[in-house]
């Protein structure tokens, strides 16, 4: 791992002035890891440019990070050129990232609050690219908002998310794997999802105990149409019971065994085989018959 900063080899002639190490920030502003607030800072340059280069050229794209913490990764999605709206919950790391948009004027806003109760479209507008490296469940929270709702397409471009990697794994799971479940369906029926880059648990400071991966997920042009609150009670108790035959776990849900039934779905099937295609003509048989 390098301690060097996105901009720490910047000649301070540049057109930039040179931004302190981010390490230094960290101890400047007493930035101690918060164990309660998920805090596990990127300090990897080569690796940090590898996570913003994941959406695609965003030189005059604007970028909606959550949870920015020091910096790190807010560094180099304004050094790829991204105009960068940043949510950060912690009221300590306001000032360093205060500091951090002296450097880039009018490249950066920092809005400190909970991402959980921003109305982030408001904030950034339609066609924004969403970037987090986010605690555990409130990256889970958030995706399942970002990919729910009945309207689609969704206002953002694409969502580059860092997650656990038994999350990331379910995320891309594959009908017939025990990862398949109600997080893949959603993930993968109206959007492309994949694993963009594996981050070693040794990436992060303090480590993590675990794995982590960085999914990249875009939206698809023409998916199936199916009401999503249909969608979400079939893949709820479908998946509630996983182990159970279809006929056991739906039979509770009105509906879904007739539209099993007419999709020529086996109910002694169980919920792990069935791929998301199949789960989508269910719930669009039961939309019909509704
Ligand atoms: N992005 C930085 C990096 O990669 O080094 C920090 C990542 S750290 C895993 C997660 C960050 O999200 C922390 O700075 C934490 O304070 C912030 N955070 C946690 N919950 C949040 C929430 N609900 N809303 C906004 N930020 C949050």
């Amino acid at each position: 791992m390098t301690d060097q900063t996105p901009e720490a080899a910047l000649p301070t002639s540049g057109k930039r002035p040179k931004l302190p190490p981010l390490r230094e920030v960290i101890q400047r502003y007493g930035l101690i890891a918060s164990k309660s607030l998920g805090q596990n800072f990127l300090f990897d340059s080569q690796l940090l440019d590898r996570i913003a280069a994941i959406p695609g050229g965003l030189e005059g794209k604007t970028v909606y990070e959550v949870g920015p913490g020091p910096g790190g990764l807010t560094r180099a999605l304004l050094k790829a050129g991204a105009n960068v709206v940043a949510v950060e919950m912690d009221p300590r790391c306001i000032a360093a990232l205060a500091e951090l948009e002296t450097y880039y004027p009018g490249k950066l806003r920092v809005i400190e609050g909970d991402a959980l109760k921003m109305d982030e479209r408001a904030l950034v507008g339609d066609g924004a690219h969403i970037v987090a490296n986010l605690p555990y469940n409130v990256g889970t929270a958030l995706l399942v908002r970002w990919l729910g709702g009945e309207q689609w397409q969704p206002w953002w471009a694409s969502l580059t998310l860092m997650f656990q990697r038994e999350v990331a794994d379910r995320i891309i799971a594959k009908p017939d794997t025990s990862a398949f479940g109600r997080l893949a369906v959603l993930a993968q029926w109206r959007a492309d999802a994949t694993l963009a880059l594996p981050v070693h648990r040794s990436a992060f400071v303090p480590p993590p105990k675990v794995m982590s991966a960085v999914i990249h997920i875009t939206p698809r042009q023409a998916p199936e149409g199916a009401r999503m609150t249909t969608v979400e009670r079939i893949t709820a108790a479908a998946f509630g019971q996983r182990r159970k035959m279809l006929r056991q776990s739906l039979k509770g849900l009105p509906g879904a065994l007739d539209a099993l039934e007419k999709c020529g779905i086996d109910p002694t099937r169980r919920a792990e085989t069935l791929s998301i295609d199949e789960f989508i003509a269910v719930a669009r048989m039961m939309d019909a018959a509704a």
